[in-house]
């Protein structure tokens, strides 16, 4: 058995390499490096694949945030809420824009923010609300549109995470995750489970003029060559990950039906351990298990992980520090026991390897092998 890693790349890779090696040739000879017509063809084919109007590439997922916010037009100041459990690059562009971070906790199941906390968060000064589809599944997305449009905010999904998710209305009706709200973000970062060769990002809207600000702010502010109209910032999807992201795309419901498979054998083979909490899925969302994060409940974690490292197998805490405990972050006035939900869970969770191409021997390694921990 070879070494277990978290993503397993180079297997993926090789199994559509000829595909993928074609793609890069075809920019390689073509040298249309800059907004070559792969991006404007790989936009065009994830737009359907989403079932969305518009998607703007970009360079990676952390830009789409902050694009979506200057398109969205936020001013210093103003307020934007976000859950303080979820990745740094999700607040770092509120903050990077002057605007004024206003954290939430999440729900200890489905680690989503917490709808019944939007209310005592809102001030005359909050202009929107980025839910974060963390690990794979969406957030309670009929409720925050339900708030936000009866106090005229914007929604940005930070869809980094849950690209392909699908969630379902009480009305019957399904979207894909981060086409539901004003924008929705996404990473292409290698290890997403969508993921190209480097970095790449994009942005979501079914707003006509919306999309046009995205494409104009992603391009120096600029409509035409040389005429800037508003201040943008140079943000493009290479060509070369086009390309690539094009193959990738066409494999994606294969990947999630790949991850969902091993978090259903991991599911079966911890249900029965005192000490380990499985994912939860959330009732209105599919799940495309970008982690699978289980909690440990005995507060031996980090002697879980340490345990597991010995044995060869590699597993991450996603995060270890909610985001208004982070240094950079403290100046926002929050304090430890502000949202207990998250801190909490910053002692407790623990991903572990989970990619798609995951061998049965690998996992039953893995399972045996953190078995092992509460048998001792
Ligand atoms: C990965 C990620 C991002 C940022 O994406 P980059 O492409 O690395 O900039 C933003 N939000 C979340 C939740 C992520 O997981």
């Amino acid at each position: 058995m070879k070494k277990i890693q978290m993503v397993d790349l180079k297997s993926q890779y090789e199994k559509i390499r000829d595909e993928v090696n074609d793609a890069i040739q075809e920019v390689i000879d073509q040298t249309a490096f800059i907004n070559g017509p792969q991006v404007k063809d790989f936009a065009k084919e994830l737009a359907e694949f989403n079932q969305v109007k518009h998607v703007i590439p970009c360079a990676n997922g952390t830009d789409a945030l902050q694009i979506a916010m200057m398109a969205l037009g936020f001013q210093p100041g103003e307020e934007v809420i976000v859950p303080t459990f979820t990745y740094v690059a999700t607040v770092e562009v509120i903050a990077l824009l002057g605007l004024k971070p206003v954290f939430i906790d999440v729900t200890p199941d489905t680690f989503e923010l917490r709808v019944d906390q939007l209310e005592s968060s809102l001030t005359s000064k909050t202009v929107g609300i980025v839910p974060v589809h963390l690990y794979g599944q969406c957030s309670n997305m009929e409720a925050i549109l339900e708030f936000a449009s009866k106090h005229g905010l914007k929604v940005i999904e930070d869809t980094a995470q849950a690209i392909g998710a699908d969630y379902t209305f009480s009305d019957g009706r399904v979207a894909k995750a981060g086409t539901m709200g004003d924008v929705g973000t996404t990473s292409f970062f290698p290890s997403k489970n969508l993921g190209c060769f480097g970095d790449g990002g994009a942005m979501f809207t079914n707003d006509d003029e919306l999309a046009g600000r995205l494409q104009m702010i992603a391009n120096h502010g600029q409509k035409k060559k040389y005429y800037h109209d508003s201040i943008g910032v140079n943000s493009r999807l290479d060509t070369l990950q086009a390309g690539i992201l094009r193959v990738k795309l066409k494999h994606l419901n294969r990947y999630s039906k790949s991850r969902n498979e091993v978090a259903d054998k991991y599911d079966k083979a911890f249900s029965n351990l005192p000490h380990i909490q499985t994912p939860v899925r959330a009732k209105n969302s599919t799940h495309v298990f970008h982690q699978y994060t289980i909690q440990v409940n005995n507060g031996k974690r980090d002697e879980l992980k340490a345990y597991l490292q010995e044995k060869g197998v590699p597993s991450m805490v996603y995060y270890p520090v909610p985001l208004h405990q982070q240094t950079a972050y403290l100046e926002f006035g929050y304090k430890l026991g502000d949202f207990p939900i998250a801190e909490e869970l910053c002692s407790k969770v623990l991903s572990l390897p989970i990619h798609t191409e995951m061998k049965g021997e690998e996992q039953d390694y893995i399972i045996n092998a953190l078995k092992s921990f509460f048998d001792e």
